[in-house]
């Protein structure tokens, strides 16, 4: 049996079209097959290697820490030098108000604790969420998750949840006295890059100031750099109460946190008493990676070449097929004009050595998100290469498709 085989038959399955790289090392920017392929990463494991795939700083951190312990006890119980220098960097990095960690192991996990958390602290029931919004795939998050193709075949799902839509503000009035929390993306990721508009997230912070409801942020896709600053909350002039963080936090290992205020948090504590429970949650060797990546991005370097990255991939990215770039950062959707287009697309793009990838949410939308630390030369040669595939599959699709 093949590995490829082997793959097919052992792992469930949930695409109905895996992209099937195999792989052998990584290093960087690139991904390594047996075969000796090497491949330009242009989605970082979907925004998780923002400081690129094994990075020396990451590594050492990792093999540090395992000289020393893994796993040890259940959250919350023993003092771990690494997770509790994560929690005061991170905090370090943002407002004041948000001084309090719970560590987590992905995306969903912090979502689920977070709301848990709004609705202990405000004693109410109702969420309010975003219609396109991803917020992860157990039951609670996926209750509040807005793509009703992904949730269906699921119900029923968690109640008295109300959704409305992204930078519509006359249904911000919506958000009433009964609703314990919002949780929102800065910029909806899985939808396919939407920016807030019109200073939509100040309206939404005011929204639930008035209601006395708590404002979450999911950071999960957006936070650690990839927007141009460290979380996205920062270019939008609104805080929320809670953040939510995983994918880039823990450098390629799973790693999530929700983070509040230590008021708010402390209610976590008693009724009932451990009132959120992880036995893998915070992780020291995940904590340890964490530090390091936290590191390599706050590096004046990285940060502050972002905007400019994302601008020259803006540009050479236009081609007379494309319908609209939607960008922020290194988080870019380019849209064409079907879902077929994009597939061709990416695995075009794969037989030519680069990796780009779908969303969840648009599928006409072609994912792009490199780590952060790919180079003006390397965006310069992958943009090359991918105007090599429009110009060969859109117009051989728009041609085939047109008889
Ligand atoms: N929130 C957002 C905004 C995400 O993009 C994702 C993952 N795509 C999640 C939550 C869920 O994260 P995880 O897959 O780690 O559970």
């Amino acid at each position: 049996m093949t590995s490829r085989d082997v793959f097919l038959k052992y792992l469930a399955q949930t695409s109905t079209d895996p992209l099937l790289i195999e792989v052998e090392k990584a290093d960087g920017i690139y991904i390594y097959s047996p075969d000796g392929k090497k491949y330009m990463d242009l989605i970082s494991g979907i925004a998780v290697t923002n400081a690129g795939h094994r990075h020396p700083k990451v590594i050492k951190a990792i093999k540090d820490q395992v000289d020393r312990y893994l796993h040890v006890m259940a959250y919350g119980e023993f003092i771990q030098e690494p997770v509790n220098r994560l929690a005061v960097n991170i905090t370090s990095h943002l407002p004041d108000k948000l001084n309090s960690v719970y560590f987590v192991n992905s995306g969903t996990e912090a979502n689920e604790g977070a709301v848990k958390l709004a609705k202990r602290h405000t004693g109410r029931t109702e969420i309010v969420s975003f219609y396109n919004s991803y917020h992860g795939n157990t039951h609670g998050s996926l209750s509040f998750t807005g793509n009703e193709e992904k949730k269906y075949a699921f119900r029923p799902l968690m109640p008295d949840i109300r959704f409305i839509h992204f930078n519509q503000d006359n249904e911000l009035s919506e958000i009433s006295r009964k609703t314990a929390c919002v949780i929102v993306e800065p910029v909806q990721g899985d939808a396919g890059v939407i920016l807030p508009a019109n200073d939509f997230l100040k309206k939404l912070r005011k929204r639930c100031d008035d209601t006395g409801t708590l404002l979450i942020f999911d950071e999960v896709q957006t936070g650690f750099g990839r927007t141009g600053k460290l979380f996205a909350f920062e270019h939008f002039g609104a805080i929320p109460d809670i953040i939510t963080l995983a994918k880039g936090l823990g450098g390629g290992l799973p790693l999530g946190a929700f983070i509040s205020g230590y008021e708010i948090m402390q209610k976590l504590s008693h009724n009932p008493k451990l009132g959120h429970i992880t036995t893998f949650g915070g992780n020291p060797v995940c904590c340890a990676a964490g530090n390091a990546v936290l590191e390599v991005l706050t590096e004046p370097d990285i940060l502050d070449k972002i905007v400019a990255k994302g601008e020259l991939f803006k540009k050479l990215l236009q081609h007379d097929q494309v319908v609209e770039i939607r960008q922020i950062g290194l988080m870019m959707a380019v849209e064409f004009e079907s879902a077929e287009i994009v597939q061709r697309i990416v695995h075009g793009c794969i037989e030519k050595g680069i990796i780009t990838f779908y969303f969840l949410s648009n599928h006409k939308s072609l994912r792009i998100a490199p780590p952060l630390t790919i180079s003006f030369d390397e965006i310069k040669t992958a943009c090359s290469i991918i105007q090599e595939v429009f110009d060969k599959y859109v117009k051989k699709f728009h041609t085939k498709s047109s008889y």
